[in-house]
């Protein structure tokens, strides 16, 4: 059997609620799959900042890289004001593990109306948020500020790569019997090259030329490009018709935030932070302080995150498994939690998904 050294960062607020069930999930797996697990508790945040100074100790950083295969984060706060010192220890993670991906999947259950099946691949490292921001004084009176837009070919190349062999797997799952409204795999390039034709259009010619590699002609995946504006537009009207999207950083962060929007909940979207060798699974939603210490924060975003782990650690049974389950209780829908319209608590979702796994 294979053993899985898994890192569960709570975080702050509905964090603390919701990790307990990723990791309730992954210990119910069936035993025939050959999965063990070893759980190693990690603290993040703002309540360990507050107490400690730091939202994420180096030495942590030192587990996550040397003692774990995959992580599980939670949800942590941020002060409103900005707080001397601080900063957002999902960043601090991201860039010292090189997870350069942001991979977000955005799937309705098959019986909804308007069905929905896209995972949105946002690159992770660079564009706008490399954070170099500068003001000056405008001769023509007052001030102006800039930030650096960078774009590497490196970067580019690589997030599409990724985006392309999502788009496979994803095919070869259809073809192993995962119930999907595409029929075949097709990978959408998002940019504004029209405007931006140097910083964009690099992101653009790299992607198309990593696209157009052989292992991807080969699996016949499609390869389209579309400017982030009308992409938006599209994006509310037909979503359905998007299978992969791979878009840089801000424009990545922007979709998914957006495509979050269309299934009806937050609490129902995983993410995954990927990195060579390591990815942490992390649910798309925050703390939620106005619901936290209750016991109703929606569960299910975190254990498909945890589904979504196992899916890049390569156990893609295990994870069929997990969106299987979650699946069912959705569409049962007697055991919803409030987000949804139900009156469920935390523990009577996971308790329900168990059940189905
Ligand atoms: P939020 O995602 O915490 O909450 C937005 C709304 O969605 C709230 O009404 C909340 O109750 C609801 N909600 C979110 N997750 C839910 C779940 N699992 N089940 C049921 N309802 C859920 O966003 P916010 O209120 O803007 O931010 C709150 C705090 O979280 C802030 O400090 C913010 O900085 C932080 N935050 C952290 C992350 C992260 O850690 N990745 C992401 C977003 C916000
Ligand atoms: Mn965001």
């Amino acid at each position: 059997s294979r053993v899985l050294r898994i890192a569960l960062i709570p975080g702050d607020g509905i964090g603390r609620e919701v990790i307990p069930a990723g990791r309730r999930i992954l210990e119910a797996l069936p035993p025939s799959l050959g999965l063990k697990f070893e759980f190693t508790r990690l603290d993040a945040g703002y309540e360990l900042f507050q107490a400690a100074g730091t939202s994420f100790p180096d030495r942590s950083i030192d587990v996550l890289r040397h003692e774990c295969d995959g992580a599980l984060f939670g949800a942590v706060s941020s002060p409103t004001r900005a707080v001397k010192g601080y900063s957002s220890p999902i960043v601090h993670i991201r860039k010292k593990l090189d997870l350069y991906a942001n991979v977000r999947p955005v799937k309705t259950v098959a019986t909804d109306a308007n069905p929905i099946d896209m995972v949105i691949v946002r690159e992770n490292t660079e564009d706008l948020y490399v954070k170099e921001e500068r003001t000056l004084e405008d001769p023509e009176g007052g001030v102006y500020a800039e930030a650096i837009k960078r774009i590497s070919a490196r970067a580019s190349s690589r997030i599409a790569t990724m985006a392309g062999k999502i788009a496979v797997q994803r095919q070869k799952l259809r073809e192993s019997g995962v119930a999907s409204i595409h029929k075949s795999p097709l990978v959408t390039i998002t940019h504004k090259s029209n405007v931006l034709s140097q910083t964009d259009g690099l992101f653009r010619s790299c992607a198309k030329e990593a696209l157009a590699a052989q292992q991807f002609v080969d699996a016949g995946v499609a390869v389209e490009e579309q400017i982030v504006d009308s992409m938006v537009y599209k994006l509310f009207r037909q979503p359905g018709s998007y299978d992969v999207i791979v878009a840089p950083n801000l424009y990545g962060d922007i979709l998914s935030d957006g495509a979050a929007a269309l299934v009806g909940s937050l609490g129902l979207v995983p993410s995954a932070n990927v990195g060579e060798g390591f990815v942490m699974g992390e649910p798309c939603h925050g703390s939620a302080p106005d619901i936290m210490g209750q016991g109703i924060a929606n569960p299910i975003a975190t254990l498909r995150s945890a589904a979504l782990m196992l899916e890049f650690l390569g156990e893609e049974k295990a994870s069929a498994k997990i969106y299987a389950a979650v699946d069912a209780n959705l569409e049962d829908g007697k055991l919803l939690s409030p987000d949804l319209g139900g009156k469920a608590k935390t523990e009577e979702v996971v308790n329900d998904i168990l059940k189905r796994l």
